[in-house]
């Protein structure tokens, strides 16, 4: 068996495969797509000490540092389902076989919801974007919309507005579910707009994004904004529907883990967006990744079994 089994190649799971590999014991990683959210990256600007790169070379530089050490890569492995056995671990593939180990770490990582409508995929990264920390700066001065009500949504609209000259917050229902105190400082800023009762229809545009459509819930009509940026903000969604019933989840589907990255399952921890840990970056889901891995290392010298 591993010692360390790692599902998920994103920067979470990349950390962690390095800081395990280096405390010389058997470490292994399996993911689906190596990389992660980071292959469908444009520009990265705040990873620091990297002061600008591409998400394709960034990738492509996390398996290079993983693959200086000695992991066992298995690349293109979806996992479907984990479960605890005479104290190892097993992880089922969808390919059929099964991999055993001492401690696992999950890091599955997250997506965005998609709103599913007429140019989302086309300008996906011409206009279209989804993560106001990471793609916020390139609006500066420009105009956006942010769609999607609820605290994430809010949140953006809140933060963009310091950076671009304008931003329209469409909403679908006819009142906005995100906490008070933001939709309060939502209204006191002046360069932001709410329209309610607005379902999105089309993000359109040549090249890139130049608009977007609506149609009016209350009156059937159909109303353009001119724009340059779409942020979607309807949710991100954990890739952890596998582990329902096996490990806890919070009521977003996020793996609960305490400090160390321990999961409510003794030998499995986890790390990065798939996980309770606050605020989707990868800064912070590589940090996730190291301290996982020293959490279970830190499990597996305690441990009786040698
Ligand atoms: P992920 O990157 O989501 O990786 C998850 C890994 O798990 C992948 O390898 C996946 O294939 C694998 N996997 C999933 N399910 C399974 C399964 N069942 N079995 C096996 N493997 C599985 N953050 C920044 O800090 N700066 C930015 O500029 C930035 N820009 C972004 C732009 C876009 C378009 C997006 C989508 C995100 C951006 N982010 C940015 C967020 C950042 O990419 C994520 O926070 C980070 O990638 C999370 O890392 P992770 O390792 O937790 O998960």
């Amino acid at each position: 068996p591993f010692d360390v089994l790692i599902v998920g190649g994103g920067p979470a799971g990349a950390a962690a495969a390095v800081y395990a590999a280096r405390k010389g014991i058997r470490t292994g990683i399996a993911s689906e797509r190596f990389g992660g959210q980071v292959l469908d990256t444009l520009g990265i600007e705040n990873f620091v000490s990297v002061k600008e790169t591409e998400g394709p070379k960034f990738a492509l530089a996390l398996e290079e540092h993983v693959r200086h050490y000695d992991v066992d890569i298995m690349n293109l492995q979806r996992a479907k389902a984990l479960e605890s056995e005479d104290g190892l671990i097993k992880v089922e593939l969808e390919s059929g076989a099964s991999l055993k180990a001492k401690t696992v770490i999950l890091s599955t990582g997250a997506r965005w919801r998609n709103i599913n409508v007429p140019g989302e995929k086309e300008f996906k990264n011409k206009g279209v974007a989804y993560c106001p920390h990471c793609d916020g700066p390139l609006f500066k001065g420009k105009r956006v919309a942010v769609i999607g009500g609820g605290n994430s949504g809010v949140e953006a609209a809140i933060d963009l507005a310091g950076i671009v000259a304008h931003v329209t917050l469409v909403e679908f229902d006819t009142k906005l579910r995100a906490d008070e105190v933001l939709q309060r400082k939502l209204r006191s800023l002046p360069n932001v707009t709410v329209v309610m009762n607005a379902q999105t229809t089309a993000i359109t545009g040549k090249d890139k994004v130049d608009g977007l459509t609506y149609k009016d819930r209350a009156s059937g009509e159909e109303q353009r904004v001119d724009l340059e940026g779409v942020f979607v903000q309807i949710g991100l969604v954990p890739n952890t529907e596998w582990l329902k019933g096996t490990v806890e989840l919070s009521r977003y589907g996020e793996i609960v883990v305490d400090a160390k990255g321990q999961t409510s399952v003794p030998g499995v921890f986890a790390a990065g967006d798939a996980t309770t840990t606050p605020f989707k970056q990868i800064i912070i889901a590589a940090g996730d990744g190291a301290k996982a891995a020293l959490g279970a290392f830190d499990h597996l010298i305690r441990s009786s079994a040698p």
